[in-house]
C-alpha cells in the first residue's frame, strides 16, 4: 500500500497545540503544518507523519503552540513617550501628549516609536495590533517592512496634528488610504475617530460613511472616564453611548475601546448591536480612569476583546500581563473567583480579538485555512512546573520572555528569541536619541497644549492644573 504525502513549507513537530478553537482542542504531542502563508494541518503528531512532508521540520517538543495574541487596541509609536507623564488623570495626561506630539510625532520619530512597539510585541508574542496614531502611513509601512500583521486606518480628530492634515482634508487622505491598502496580506483597513470629544457631528458623520462606504470595522475611544461621559452629557444631552446609538454607529463592524463607565442599559445596548468592546485594564487603572464591568458584558454576551493601550499610559505592550490583570480585577472587585477564568482571558487576547477586527476567519486561532500566525513557548520554566492546566498558566503564571519563536503569516519573524526583520539595537540606539531631545526640551510637557482650537473652550478646565512633579525624572 502506497500513502500519498503531502508536502508542505513547515512542519511543526511535538509539543502541546492549544488551538484556541470553537470546540477548545488541545493536541499533546501534536503538529501543526504550514503551506506559505496558511496552516495547512492540525493535529497529532503521528497523524502529521503518516501523510506530511515537510521541507523544513521543527522540532517544538516541551514547547507550547498557540495562536499569536491580538492585541485590540494600541497606539505603537507612543513607546517614544513610555514614561514621560505619569501619575495623572486622562485629561490632563492627553493635554500634555498632544503638546509633546505637536513637536516630536514627526514622521521620522513615528518610524522609529512603532519599530520599538513591533520589537516589543513580537517578542512577547503578539502578531497583531489594532494601531491609532498619527502618521499611520509611516506605522504601516513599518509592519509591513517588520513582517507584523496592522490594523489601521485615517484617524479623524478636530485639529491640525503633526501629521499637517487640516479636519477639512481628512477625507481625501482616508479614502486614499483604504484604498492604498486594500487586499494586502498583512494591512487590514479600519476607519477610526479620536472620540466624541475631539471630534464634532459632522466630522464624526463623514468618518461613518467612509466605514460604510469600505465595509471597514469603525474604532473610537467611547466611555473612558467620568469627565468624558459627563461632558459628552452636558454638550449633546446623551452619553457617549447613546450618541454613537443615534448617529447609527453601533453595529457588529464597530469596535469601542475601554468602555468603562457603561449603564446596564448601555450593555445591553452594545450586546443588542453587537459591538465588540477593546477592554484595557492596565490604562483604566493606571489613568484612575476606573475598571470596565468586564463581567457583566460578557454575561450580556458582548465580545469583549483585550488592547494594551499606548505604551504611554501602560506602560509596557505586554498581552500576558494585560489578561492576568483583566482576570484578577473581575475577581477581585466583584468579590466573585468565578468570574472571567483563564480561558476566557485567552479567548479575549486571541479569538475575540480577532472578531472584533473582523478577522476571525483569518486568525486567533489555530485551524486549518487560517493565516499562518503562530507563537511557540518555552514551557521548561521553574515558573510553569509542574503543569496542571495549560489555560492557568498561560494567563496567571507566564513571563512574556517564555515566548521563544513567533510566525507571522507563516514567517518566522523571532526564533529562538532572535528578531529576524527587526533591527533591535538600532531602533533601541535611535529612540534614545529621540527621547533625548525630548527631554531636553520638555518645559513644553508641562504647559497647557499648544493647540488652538475650540476644544480647549469646553474640554476639562477643570483638571487643567496639574501640580508640576519632576520628582524621578533622569537627567540626560
Ligand atoms: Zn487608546
Amino acid at each position: 500500500m502506497t500513502t500519498t504525502h503531502q508536502t508542505v513549507d513547515l512542519l511543526i513537530a511535538g509539543g502541546t497545540i492549544v488551538t484556541m478553537d470553537d470546540d477548545g482542542h488541545i493536541y499533546e504531542d501534536g503538529a501543526i503544518a504550514v503551506n506559505g502563508t496558511d496552516i495547512v494541518f492540525v493535529g497529532s503528531r503521528q497523524d502529521a507523519l503518516q501523510k506530511l512532508s515537510a521541507k523544513e521540520t521543527l522540532d517544538a517538543a516541551g514547547q507550547v503552540i498557540m495562536p499569536g495574541l491580538v492585541n485590540s487596541h494600541t497606539h505603537a509609536a507612543m513607546t517614544l513617550f513610555r514614561g514621560l507623564a505619569d501619575d495623572m488623570n486622562l485629561e490632563p495626561w492627553l493635554q500634555r501628549i498632544w503638546a509633546v506630539e505637536s513637536q516630536y510625532a514627526t514622521a521620522e520619530n513615528v518610524g522609529t516609536g512603532s519599530e520599538l512597539a513591533f520589537v516589543e510585541m513580537i517578542r512577547s508574542g503578539t502578531t497583531t495590533a489594532a494601531d491609532m496614531y498619527w502618521q499611520r502611513d509611516v506605522t504601516t509601512e513599518a509592519a509591513k517592512e517588520a513582517g507584523f500583521r496592522l490594523m489601521c486606518g485615517p484617524s479623524f480628530i478636530e485639529f491640525t496634528g503633526p501629521d499637517g492634515i487640516r479636519p477639512e482634508n481628512r477625507e481625501a487622505v482616508a479614502h486614499e488610504y483604504l484604498s492604498h491598502y486594500q487586499g494586502d496580506p498583512l494591512i487590514s483597513t479600519c476607519v477610526q475617530v479620536h472620540a466624541t470629544y475631539s471630534v464634532p457631528t459632522p466630522l464624526l458623520e463623514k468618518a461613518r460613511d467612509i466605514a460604510l462606504g469600505y465595509d471597514a470595522i469603525f474604532i473610537t475611544h467611547a466611555s473612558e472616564s467620568q469627565t468624558e461621559v459627563k461632558t459628552i452629557v452636558e454638550r449633546y444631552g446623551k452619553t457617549p453611548i447613546e450618541y454613537l446609538e443615534s448617529l447609527g454607529l453601533l453595529g457588529p463592524k464597530t469596535m469601542l475601546a475601554h468602555g468603562v463607565h457603561l449603564r446596564d442599559d448601555e450593555i445591553r445596548l452594545l450586546a443588542e448591536r453587537q459591538t465588540s468592546i477593546a477592554h484595557c485594564p492596565e490604562s483604566n487603572l493606571k489613568l484612575g480612569s476606573g475598571i470596565a464591568r468586564v463581567a457583566d458584558m460578557l454575561a450580556a454576551g458582548i465580545n469583549v476583546c483585550l488592547g494594551t493601550d499606548g505604551a504611554a499610559t501602560n506602560n509596557d505592550l505586554d498581552m500576558w500581563g494585560e489578561m492576568q490583570t483583566a482576570a484578577l480585577l473581575q475577581k477581585g472587585f466583584n468579590l466573585d473567583p468565578t468570574l472571567l477564568p483563564a480561558s476566557t482571558a485567552l479567548q479575549m487576547a486571541t479569538i475575540a480579538g480577532a472578531r472584533a477586527l473582523g478577522l476571525e476567519d483569518k486568525i486567533g486561532s489555530l485551524k486549518v485555512g487560517k493565516r499562518a500566525d503562530i507563537i511557540l513557548i518555552d514551557f521548561d520554566q521553574p515558573h510553569l512546573t509542574p503543569l496542571y492546566n495549560l489555560y492557568s498558566h498561560l494567563v496567571y503564571s507566564i513571563n512574556k520572555a517564555d515566548v521563544e519563536t513567533v510566525l507571522i503569516n507563516g514567517q518566522f519573524v523571532m526564533r529562538n528569541r532572535q528578531l529576524l526583520t527587526l533591527d533591535e539595537a538600532a531602533i533601541k540606539s535611535k529612540t534614545r536619541r529621540i527621547a533625548k531631545n525630548i527631554f531636553q526640551d520638555c518645559s513644553g510637557i508641562f504647559q497647557p497644549c499648544v493647540y488652538n482650537v475650540a476644544m480647549l473652550d469646553y474640554i476639562w478646565k477643570e483638571k487643567l492644573n496639574v501640580q508640576q512633579n519632576l520628582t524621578g525624572y533622569r537627567r540626560f
